[in-house]
């Protein structure tokens, strides 16, 4: 009775509507649905996700409307842009990361959050069911169900190692700041051991052989990161090794950074060339030991291994096992990622949103409504068609709906712009409800009383080292060298989630201008 009865307050004091699903799971229930009759004004959005799509939707929601109960297992945000600066300790962890809490604590505290994980969507009942996953010997329950009225999915995506060999056992990866610091650390370590008496030379380089695999931005950054640490500072504190270092990418496809301008990708090849970084394009990494990464050379068909001193894996990303599991729930076992609709809503489940790395929207709709667009060009003010078409404007209107239509990319500015569309929806959904009388923009009703979502491409950056940067910008921009570094710096300092994280960014990178960069293993 006495544990019911703790069960019963905590469950009070956290805010309610969370739900035990142990032995004690009759009383637990009743007391969900109290505690839910208290708040039964007020719908319940529960948000998975706490990177970029979850924050930027919290940032803007309307939360005296809602009871909004937020789901991750990470209590902070991280800043992923500056993860490849973590690895070499350009920019230290905590400078890149912004405690959830705070966040919460800035919109008036009228949001909860719990740390811990989904494990499973119920579409039929709305209902999630979570686990806390930090290991420990704290008393109390790790799982717990969540009722949801409306469900944010914003959970993002996981490595992809394409099954490949030998890849979760001995490769690092770059995902998660944990992921940053590890790295961090095995560098030092690598430089350590190669300066260790009774190494041959041969030993010694092959512990200071760091593999990248992937050339995309993220390999091509870490890469980047990786020389100017070692040039810039590792040669002066280990001077016996300075000339055993190499630094390899690896790269399936023909370029670096081939989903950039091709001048930035032969610009990023012409630097990496010069710096002395080995960029083997055309090979596929079969598989990865703890002595060797194995690969396949695509034109020559032949099989080669390399003795490595660390791997880092920066190839994709794939969907996670749960959302996998709630796609076949809705009939979406097929598909890759979870598929929306242009509002953002996931396609077969009513009330539930999927934004970020974790989703993508329908082609097919996206293409038919710039189609629609591409159409209305040929009419007149009156919406009848007229016989001479401006057959440029046409063309270039076919070539912008194509452009349109490609799947959008998984980048931090998608996801950021999706969460903060999301929430302007929300908000005008709850005046709605309340007002249906009200100004015009409110009324109509299921998805057409708002706007798709439409993506807005602010540009792209690839820092290259050595204070160069390369950018895309809007309009087909192209801007490349060290006054884009300059830019890169700017941006990133200002797209910071908080003053506290914009100042110890910018005190890094003022320390390691001033002192380089801290070598210690800790
Ligand atoms: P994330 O930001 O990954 O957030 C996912 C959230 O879901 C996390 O809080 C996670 O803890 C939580 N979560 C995971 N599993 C669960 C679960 N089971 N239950 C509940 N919550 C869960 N993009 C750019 O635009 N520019 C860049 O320069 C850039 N650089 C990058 C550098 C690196 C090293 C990396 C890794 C990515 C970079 N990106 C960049 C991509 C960008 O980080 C992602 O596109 C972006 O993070 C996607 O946002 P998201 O909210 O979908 O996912």
């Amino acid at each position: 009775a006495s544990s019911k009865l703790l069960l019963l307050c905590t469950l009070s004091l956290s805010g309610g509507g969370v739900v035990a699903y142990s032995e004690a799971q009759v009383d637990a229930s009743k007391t969900s649905v109290q505690v839910n009759e208290k708040d039964c004004k007020k719908k319940r959005v529960v948000v998975l996700g706490t990177g970029w799509a979850g924050i930027s939707f919290l940032k803007d929601l309307d939360v005296s409307a809602y009871d909004v109960q937020v789901v991750s297992p990470r209590n902070y945000f991280a800043f992923t842009p500056l993860l490849p600066s973590v690895t070499c300790g350009t920019v230290e962890a905590r400078s890149i990361v912004e405690p959830v809490r705070n966040i919460i604590k800035k919109r008036n505290g009228e949001i909860q959050f719990w740390e811990a994980e989904c494990m499973k969507i119920d579409a039929a009942n709305k209902k999630l069911f979570c686990r806390y996953t930090v290991e420990n010997n704290l008393v109390g329950n790790d799982d717990f169900s969540l009722e949801y009225d409306y469900l944010v999915i914003a959970v993002g995506a996981q490595v992809n190692t394409f099954n490949t060999p030998g890849v979760l056992e001995n490769c690092f990866f770059l995902k998660e700041v944990e992921d940053a610091q590890k790295i961090r650390r095995s560098v030092i370590d690598c430089f350590e051991k190669a300066v260790l008496p009774g190494l041959s030379e041969e030993e010694r380089r092959i512990n200071l052989h760091f593999v990248i695999v992937g050339g995309g931005p993220t390999g091509v950054e870490f890469a980047a990161e990786l020389h100017d640490f070692v040039q810039e500072d590792l040669i002066n504190l280990y001077p016996s090794v300075k000339d055993l270092v190499k630094i390899t990418v690896i790269q399936s496809g023909d370029h670096i950074l081939n989903m950039f301008d091709e001048r930035i990708s032969s610009f990023a090849e012409q630097k990496f060339r010069r710096d002395g970084i080995e960029v083997q394009t055309g090979s596929r990494v079969i598989s990865v030991s703890d002595k060797e990464i194995t690969m396949k050379l695509k034109a020559k068909g032949e099989i080669c291994s390399v003795p490595h001193g660390l791997v880092v894996w920066s190839t994709g990303v794939e969907t996670r096992p749960f959302v996998k599991d709630f796609m076949g729930q809705i009939g979406q076992a097929n598909r890759r990622v979870l598929a929306t609709d242009e509002w953002l809503r996931v396609k077969g489940c009513e009330d539930v949103y999927a934004l970020g790395d974790c989703a993508t929207i329908n082609q097919r709709k996206v293409m038919s409504k710039h189609l629609r667009d591409v159409t209305d060009l040929m009419k007149d003010s009156e919406g009848n068609y007229i016989d001479k078409v401006d057959i440029e404007g046409f063309k270039l209107a076919l070539c912008q709906a194509d452009s349109q239509v490609k799947n959008l990319p998984a980048t931090a500015q998608v996801a950021a712009q999706q969460g903060a569309y999301l929430s302007k929806c929300f908000n005008r959904k709850y005046k709605w409800k309340d007002n249906p009388e009200g100004p015009r923009r409110f009324r109509g009703s299921g998805r057409h009383q708002f706007h798709p979502f439409q993506y807005k491409h602010l540009g792209q950056f690839a820092p290259l080292g050595g204070e160069q940067a390369a950018a895309e910008l809007p309009g087909d921009w192209v801007s490349m060298g060290r006054s884009t570094q300059w830019l890169w710096y700017s941006v990133y300092a200002s797209k910071q989630v908080s003053w506290r994280t914009r100042v110890l960014v910018v005190s890094d990178w003022t320390r390691r201008f001033i002192f380089g960069r801290d070598s210690s293993r800790i």
